[in-house]
């Protein structure tokens, strides 16, 4: 029988590119590009690319299990939704709503995180819902929120081949978004289009760059303020013009005048020419279009960073308009999902606040419950979960297809709240993982390719992505998982669903008239197609390319905010005892904590082990050669790599990879998270991953 192909969407990254999925008998035996999809033309990168591995791993879950006597034992899924059920409700009773809490990855469906946030906010009474773009996006979300009124990207990839200049910034996105990047290195080969690179590291994708900022970390305030200045200075801003659809410049440039190249130097490291060459290719520039990652998001200075990189687009006119804009890729595929149905502590459904009276009206009515039962009052974010479980305000923790003890900033801190939970449900595709070992209920859930909903990519498009073949044993989707707990409790009402789309036309009905609108979208119009851009609010309407291309924002005078920010230090700073930096970031080969990817052969052979880069002065001075195994430590803990000793880290950095984690293939002591700071940006939430105070020294064996 010749190979059936069909059409779905990729669940690593937030780029969202289209994918075919090859089956024969039953069995996935291929993965390749979508010819013609607008996100990726046939292009695909490494991950999905090896993936059909994945579909027939060892270790797959494929039967619930609870712990009894310390082990993990299987039971039924009568008993463990029964089981879950009664735990759920013994701690509601005793300890109160907010001791409940749930944690899921960012590439559930969207369906999925609006069934998550019914059951925890409206019908247990709880805002403790997280998911892991509080690690990814949150400040980028909070960056928007502040500049223009809402967490609403406004650019697309169509721009990435009308741009002239590529600003990119904490971000290595030849590893972390590689098909993203043939398209930016294509641009600039086709169309002579200039690329800016702010990265402390050398990197794949700071080899094209025609500038390199190489900064030290955590200094980009600085930088961008520094730019700006120069941007004023030298007369590339139509200040007339700024004014109409922009407040806030008075009060910029009076904080800009602090900022003058050379302190900036001072500050970042960065070489003053430099700085004022970037500042004039910025002004210079007739379409720039922005890209920033998790290097700006996994700061305390997090929101102030992006908002500093928005006065740049501010000043220069450089948005809503075509190749000109801000875009920000999601580091997973449902993140902008997530958070436009409300999957974060402090929203809800639709793109609305809990702290927002009017919005929780809208939706308690919608939900049909009283205003009262909806929280008025911001859940915990992840780290404070932690924290609750660490002092008892928190009971049950509920990890949903994400892996904490391992993904988390601070594992011992982290692992010792989560060991502390009377209730630790780990709804998951594989075990052993860091968090399944842990867990006292374990339930097995369907993965991507083996269910249905929908995932919204980084330039607000929406797509479909089904079921293709049958989950093993007896795992479930979760949206089925959710729906069987939540009536097991109790709200058989609430979730009568009898499938995903069912579940979509609820939750569409939330973003009437928002800029997330959903309503012209159905499962009808996105199967076996491309997908639609957001919003799209009736059925005949074609999707939205850009946003805001009126210039008419939505905050209370409709101008934008220019805002000032002043530069401050890491909330760590390096000092005798420790006195590197470390930073961390993905690589190629694996996909987060490598719950998926630490499976696939090939994946694991090409990057089996964790590595750290060290500058050769600083190798030089502590006898570190490449080779050695080394370790690094901050107050929190220790991680141990295998030196590479190389100038593509800044003397006084060290690098690591933040895969690392010894649920598979890996011994213990590698995770770069044993070392990561907990503390956060206090507008965003979002820990400080990349910025920690260590000390590196050569491990006693090697
Ligand atoms: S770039 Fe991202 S979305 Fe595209 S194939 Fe790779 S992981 Fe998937």
């Amino acid at each position: 029988m010749p190979i059936q192909w069909h059409k779905t969407t990729c669940s690593y990254c937030g780029f969202g590119c289209g994918l075919m999925v090859g089956v024969d008998r039953g069995k996935i035996v291929e993965i390749k590009g979508m010819e013609g999809h607008p996100t990726n033309d046939g292009m695909i990168c490494t991950l999905p690319a090896n993936s059909v591995p994945i579909f027939g791993a060892e270790g797959r879950l494929t039967k619930p299990m609870i712990r009894r006597d310390g082990k993990l034992s299987p039971v039924t899924w009568e008993e463990a939704i029964a089981h879950v059920a009664a735990q759920l409700k013994k701690i509601i009773e005793t300890h109160g709503p907010g001791a409940v809490a749930i944690h899921s990855g960012a590439i559930c469906m969207t369906e999925e995180y609006y069934l998550m946030n019914k059951l925890l906010k409206a019908s247990i009474g709880s805002n403790n819902i997280e998911s892991s773009t509080r690690l990814c996006m949150a400040s980028s979300a909070m960056g928007f929120v502040s500049t223009i009124g809402a967490d609403a990207p406004p650019a697309c990839y169509d721009d990435i081949e009308m741009a002239d200049l590529f600003f990119i910034a904490g971000n290595n996105m030849a590893v972390s978004v590689p098909v993203l990047f043939m398209r930016v290195a294509r641009a600039k080969e086709n169309n002579g289009a200039k690329v800016i690179v702010v990265d402390p590291r050398k990197s794949e994708t700071s080899s094209i760059a025609d500038i390199h900022l190489r900064i030290k970390p955590g200094t980009d305030v600085a930088l961008n303020n520094a730019l700006a200045h120069v941007l004023l200075k030298e007369g590339y801003v139509n200040e007339e013009t700024v004014e109409e659809y922009a407040s806030g410049l008075k009060d910029l440039k009076e904080l800009l005048e602090d900022y003058p190249p050379s302190k900036a130097s001072e500050i970042t490291g960065c070489p003053e020419q430099l700085i004022i060459d970037a500042a004039r290719t910025i002004g210079r520039s007739k379409a720039m279009l922005t890209f920033w990652f998790q290097g700006y998001n996994h700061s305390s200075q997090a929101v102030f960073k992006n908002n500093t990189l928005h006065n740049l687009w501010l000043l220069t006119n450089n948005f809503c308009r075509p190749g000109a804009g801000p875009l920000s890729i999601t580091g997973e595929c449902n993140a902008l999902g997530c958070r436009w149905i409300g999957g974060l502590s402090h929203l809800l459904p639709g793109m609305r606040m809990v702290a927002n009276p009017q919005h929780r009206q809208e939706i308690a009515a919608f939900w049909d419950i009283p205003m009262e039962k909806l929280r008025p009052i911001p859940g915990r974010s992840i780290i404070d979960i932690i924290r609750g479980l660490h002092t008892g305000d928190v009971r049950a923790f509920w990890s949903i297809t994400t892996n904490p003890a391992a993904s988390l900033p601070n594992t011992k801190w982290i692992t010792a709240g989560l060991a502390k939970a009377e209730l630790l449900i780990v709804q998951d595709i594989f075990h052993p993982t860091e968090t399944t070992n842990l867990a006292t209920v374990v339930l097995p859930a369907a993965q991507w390719c083996e269910k249905t909903g929908t995932f919204i990519s980084s330039e607000r498009r929406i797509e479909l992505a089904e079921k293709i073949i049958d989950p093993p044993g007896d795992a479930k989707p979760d949206y089925e998982i959710l729906c069987l707990i939540a009536r097991a409790m109790g709200f058989e009402k609430e979730f009568p669903y009898s499938s995903p789309e069912e579940v979509f036309e609820e939750l569409k009905k939330t973003t009437k008239g928002r800029i997330c609108d959903l309503n012209g979208v159905t499962y009808e119009r996105l199967r076996g197609k491309v997908g639609l851009q957001l919003p799209c609010p009736d059925v005949n309407h074609p999707g939205t390319p850009r946003l805001f291309t009126d210039k008419n924002f939505p905050r209370a005078d409709g101008r934008a905010a220019l805002l000032p920010r002043e530069y401050k230090t890491s909330k760590e700073t390096i000092n005798e005892e420790y006195p590197f930096v470390l930073i961390t970031s993905r690589q190629q080969w694996h996909f987060n904590t490598r719950t998926r990817t630490g499976r696939i052969p090939k994946l694991h052979r090409n990057a089996p082990d964790n590595f750290v880069e060290i500058h050769p002065s600083d190798a030089a001075n502590l006898c570190i050669n490449t080779g050695d195994t080394v370790e690094i430590s901050s107050v929190r803990g220790t991680a141990k790599g295998v030196a590479r000793v190389s100038d593509s880290v800044l003397q006084g950095t060290v690098y690591m990879p933040i895969h690392y984690g010894s649920a598979i293939n890996i011994e213990d002591g590698k995770l770069a998270n044993l070392v990561t700071n907990n503390v956060y940006d206090i507008h965003s939430k979002q820990p400080e991953y990349k910025f920690s105070a260590v000390k590196v020294k050569k491990a006693r064996w090697s």
